[in-house]
């Protein structure tokens, strides 16, 4: 508890907190709702925040629009620079904020440690990038003309974020988006505010030592009201939003009917497909590590495991070994792998999947039990599952959001195993563990998976930063992080110069006055 205590005072974490933040200053209104937050893996509160009203939200948007006009002009190396000042302040806070991750949300703190690296990891990109914010120039088919295109910052940015990766998902838009010179408005998980309040503490130095204008990361503790206010905002032109598919219908819909930009990061139904060429040794690690890691709370979570006919029974038997020893319980101890789940509602989706699944015909084969004991006393630790079904199971389609793996035999090619993989809505991430050249490639080929990130010979949790992240059909079609997403949060402007003393016009067209 007195490390808890030392965590929270590090990051600034009292009792009450106030309800939103334009940046450098805090605000609140002493007359808005309070809302204690509990921890999963005692349940204990660990502090309330005030939640936002519509009218504090307007004046955060206001404060961020007036930002916007200033922070646009720095040049972007500039900007770059408060960027690489905030990823130094991360890396002082690794410590405390990886372990109010854990505590706040319940994942391992290996898991909560990491979540912060990324957070490292996506500033030192966004350092590089703010030096390569580039675009093509064109050769033009008229003399004496010259044809480039630059790249120009949109505005203000709003991020809504998942309770599950309760500070990554802010740092990779957030950090493109300030290099880019827009603003942004964070509206994290009201389950997860906490982690959000101590990301602003942690920067606001930074922010105040640079004379970065206030607002140009901005925070709005609130919970799917202020959400829905943000989607249907015009002030707002892009909306990152992460979280259910449900949700992100939603946001696409409202953000989409008034022209804005959305990017969508949604559910997702990972299987990864074990072939008879599979390195089995190697497989273990990683299938349990995405089945399990996160207590099944990863959007990338490994939910399907198709598995060739020919191996199966060898496959069920060594996870059979495995799953019953799994170390469950407080998420901050060492040699814990499985932490809790986030709340009761969690829990009572996950005894609901599992009753519905064996209702089709699945065979819960182990796990399925809420554990009960003093160490448990949330009610909030459960046993992972494995469950034998068909993949055309309507438990099986959906994404449950908990420890819950499918095991689903398939006979013949590889093609077949593909087939199987892509026939469900959401299409985050997949992978196959083969050491066959013909089976890998035909997976990654343009016949192969239909996800937005494909893997080979390992699993499908645990992206790096430099990629693009993100997946197709129900997953929301969305790209965070590396490679070029940056160009979402830019609008694109093409620039013709004459330097000629005529006035050519395209495609031969004459004009003559
Ligand atoms: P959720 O959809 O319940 O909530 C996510 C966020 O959306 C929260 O901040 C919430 O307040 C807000 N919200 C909810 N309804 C809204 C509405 N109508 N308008 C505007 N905002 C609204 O999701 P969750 O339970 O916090 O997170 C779990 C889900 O997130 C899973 O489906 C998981 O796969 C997904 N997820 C996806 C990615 C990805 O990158 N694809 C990453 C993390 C989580």
């Amino acid at each position: 508890q007195q490390a808890i205590k030392d965590m929270l005072a590090q990051l600034g974490i009292q009792e009450s907190n106030p309800a939103y933040t334009t940046g450098l200053t805090w605000g609140g209104e002493n007359n808005a709702e309070t809302k204690a937050i509990h921890s999963p893996t005692n349940g204990k509160v660990i502090a309330s925040v005030n939640m936002a009203t519509e009218e504090n939200y307007n004046q955060v948007i206001s404060t961020a629009q007036k930002a916007f006009v200033e922070w646009r002009k720095w040049p972007s190396p500039k900007r770059g620079e408060v960027v690489r000042q905030i990823g130094q302040k991360l890396r002082e806070n690794k410590e405390a904020l990886g372990k109010l991750v854990s505590y706040e949300m319940g994942k391992i703190l290996q898991e909560g440690l990491g979540e912060v690296q990324e957070m490292i990891d996506i500033c030192d990109f966004a350092v590089g990038l703010s030096r390569q914010l580039h675009g093509f120039t064109m050769h033009s088919e008229r003399p004496t003309h010259r044809m480039y295109e630059q790249y120009h910052p949109l505005g203000v940015v709003g991020v809504i974020s998942a309770f599950n990766f309760p500070v990554a998902v802010w740092s990779w838009n957030a950090m493109l988006a300030a290099v880019c010179g827009d603003v942004v408005v964070w509206k994290p998980s009201e389950k997860t505010p906490l982690t959000a309040v101590a990301c602003q503490r942690i920067i606001q130095d930074v922010l105040k030592e640079n004379n970065v204008p206030e607002g140009v990361f901005c925070l709005v503790v609130g919970d799917a009201t202020i959400g829905s206010l943000m989607a249907h905002d015009r002030r707002v032109p892009i909306v990152s939003a992460t979280g259910s598919t449900r949700m992100g219908k939603k946001v696409g819909e409202a953000v989409g009917a008034r022209l804005g930009k959305s990017l969508l990061e949604l559910g997702g139904n990972n299987a990864i497909i074990l072939t008879e060429n599979a390195d089995l040794e190697m497989a273990m690690r990683a299938i349990v590590f995405g089945a399990v890691g996160t207590a099944g709370q990863r959007c990338t979570t490994t939910r399907r495991l198709i598995i060739h006919d020919s191996i199966y029974d060898e496959v069920r038997d060594k996870l059979l070994k495995i799953y019953p020893n799994l170390p469950i319980g407080d998420p901050l101890k060492d040699g814990i792998l499985v932490g809790p789940l986030i709340d009761k509602d969690a829990v009572k989706a996950f005894e609901n999947a599992l009753a519905e699944v064996q209702k089709e015909g699945g065979k819960l084969l182990t796990g399925g039990k809420v554990l009960e004991g003093e160490e448990y006393a949330t009610g909030t630790y459960v046993t992972p599952a494995l469950v034998e079904a068909e993949n055309h199971y309507h438990m099986v389609q959906e994404e449950t959001f908990a420890p819950i793996l499918y095991l689903i035999k398939y006979s013949g090619t590889v093609e077949d195993a593909i087939e199987i993989q892509n026939g469900v809505m959401q299409g985050l991430s997949s992978s196959i563990f083969s050491t066959n050249l013909l089976e890998t490639e035909t997976f990654l080929s343009h016949w192969g998976s239909d996800c937005g990130i494909a893997n080979v010979n390992i699993g499908t949790s645990g992206a790096e930063i430099g990629g693009a992240f993100g997946g197709e059909k129900d997953t929301g079609g969305g790209r965070e992080s590396g490679s070029d997403a940056w160009k979402f949060y830019m609008r694109r402007q093409t620039n013709t110069i004459n330097f000629g003393r005529e006035l050519p016009l395209a495609q031969g067209i004459k004009f003559d006055l």
